[in-house]
């Protein structure tokens, strides 16, 4: 590989692995709504007549030329803004467009763009994008609402990226995709999955909701809950409890952290616990606290599928008596490896600070799966598939070329599910041999010492296992046997990435093709 590309990656791969046990506590700017309310347009709630799908504008005009500024304004955005617009319709649509007086030079605290005092803007969502360098700061983005709708919604939101946490993907879909998810976690905040939204919440009937934010003991603790359906129906049904009361939001962090997210110990890898797990996953859950808001109405068919903690019942929901060994927390050393929970990549047995003291194998993004750069840290090198389009995911075990006994650590692994029901095998192919997992337990593998701990087949291949077409392919495809079809002009495993644009993203296999000829 060339020397150069080798110190750019490197270069990249330090910049974004920040110690997954103290990152990015943000601190929110409180809500701000003095301009006089935006009138909605309330006819689409009377008639049978579908409601609009949502629209949202979004306004780079305050960010200095650069490559950066191009990457976000051509790369970043615009495949969240499809996503949303795809996936949300909004209930009471804006009447005319989103306008301010002249009065108001500023804008949430940055000078009103033009087009706010002449023709407006025309969306039911403007999005207003910062870019600069939050030195010292532990914040990656943050986002807010400045201006509200009559019913509550924001209209106006404010979106801050810090430079420092914002790097060029250059050519590597993980980063691109880690941007992706950071940046669609800020959006799920400025729509209105925040505290200061929480209180404009609207019930079915359009009435403001009352009591839906709430403390209540759980397992002997004050915790504060979010409790609007659809939300609640599809908590207790995930977990399999049927007395949860609510979502159970973040107790830990700073103002911004706290009450603004899903609790990290239960909801680890969904992306409104954090979006920058690798593997985060826009689930259900959070596409139903858009719909609890009462002002959206979700398309369910864009959620990601989420396993953590699926069916663990009330004990692991409440965090009583969970032993930490179930599949979702680990007890081990830090320096050990194992299969993070998301079932994506490696990771070191820790906690963070959202996460109640209990420890997972947290994902990195130098140990996923999904990262061609990961290669690096493999194990057994030349047998383990890295990159996105190897679609491997990771398997525990103590695999060795050496004839001594090895400590248990993770491997990237391509795989296949054959079969069906009962008769569910895992074909897991290492280098060019195959392993064949009828039933959980550890295997052996031939050439190899030690053992592969087989997952068991069919829930395997029914949940981490099971491939799917990733953010839908960002409404910018069609989701054909479980892989995306892009339109014209789009490309990546999710559709986020154009195919146009050479300047900033082009694919991996090019990088890849790039690096072979140096
Ligand atoms: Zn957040």
């Amino acid at each position: 590989m060339n020397s150069q590309l080798t110190f750019l990656f490197s270069f990249l791969l330090s910049t974004l692995l920040i110690n997954f046990s103290s990152a990015y506590q943000c601190f929110q700017t409180p809500d701000i709504a003095f301009l006089p309310l935006l009138e909605e347009d309330f006819s689409f709630l009377n008639t049978d007549s579908t409601f609009p799908n949502l629209r949202i504008n979004a306004d780079f005009s305050s960010i200095q030329k650069s490559p950066l500024k191009e990457y976000i304004e051509k790369d970043l955005l615009p495949p969240i803004i499809d996503y949303f617009q795809s996936a949300l319709k909004v209930k009471r649509p804006l009447k005319g467009t989103i306008k301010v007086p002249a009065s108001q030079v500023n804008l949430c605290n940055t000078p009103t763009p033009k087009i706010f005092h002449t023709e407006g803007v025309e969306a039911d969502l403007s999005l207003l994008v910062t870019a600069k360098a939050l030195v010292n700061s532990t914040c990656a983005a943050k986002a807010y609402a400045c201006r509200r709708a009559s019913s509550g919604r924001p209209v106006i939101s404010k979106l801050i990226l810090n430079t420092e946490f914002l790097p060029l993907p250059n050519g590597s879909y993980s980063i691109h995709e880690r941007n992706v998810n950071l940046v669609m976690h800020e959006v799920l905040h400025a729509l209105g999955f925040a505290e200061p939204s929480f209180q404009h919440y609207l019930d079915e009937s359009g009435n403001k909701r009352v009591n839906h934010v709430r403390t209540i003991k759980v397992n002997g603790e004050e915790r504060t809950i979010l409790d609007v359906e659809p939300l609640t129906k599809r908590v207790r049904k995930h977990f399999g409890c049927s007395s949860i009361q609510g979502a159970l939001l973040e107790n830990d962090g700073g103002h911004g952290t706290k009450n603004y997210h899903f609790e990290r110990r239960v909801f680890f890898n969904e992306i409104m616990s954090s979006g920058l797990i690798p593997d985060a996953r826009l689930s259900e859950l959070s596409l139903a606290v858009l719909e609890g808001s009462g002002w959206y109405q979700p398309d369910y068919s864009f959620a990601e599928p989420f396993f953590f903690g699926q069916g663990q019942g009330c004990e692991f929901y409440n965090g009583a008596n969970v032993t930490t060994n179930t599949e979702e927390y680990c007890v081990e050393k830090a320096s050990s490896m194992g299969c993070a929970p998301t079932g994506r990549g490696k990771g070191r047995c820790l906690s963070d600070y959202r996460s109640d003291r209990y420890k997972f194998f947290s994902p990195r993004l130098e140990y996923d799966c999904a990262n061609i750069e990961a290669e690096k840290t493999a194990s057994l090198k030349g047998l383990e598939a890295f990159g996105v389009k190897a679609e491997s995911r990771c398997f525990s075990g103590t695999l060795s070329f050496e004839k001594k006994e090895q400590k248990s650590t993770g491997f990237c692994f391509k795989y296949q599910c054959q079969g069906q029901g009962l008769d569910t095998v895992l074909e897991v192919q290492i280098g060019n041999n195959k392993a064949f997992c009828t039933s959980q337990g550890p295997i052996k593998v031939e050439g190899l010492s030690g053992e592969l701990n087989c997952p068991d087949p069919l829930a395997y291949c029914n949940t981490v296992g099971e491939k799917f077409c990733p953010k839908n392919c960002m409404g910018r495809g069609d989701c054909v046997n479980n892989k995306c079809v892009c339109k014209h002009g789009f490309a990546g495993p999710d559709c986020s990435m154009m195919m146009s644009d050479k300047s900033s993203i082009i694919s991996e296999i090019n990088v890849l093709t790039t690096f072979n000829k140096n």
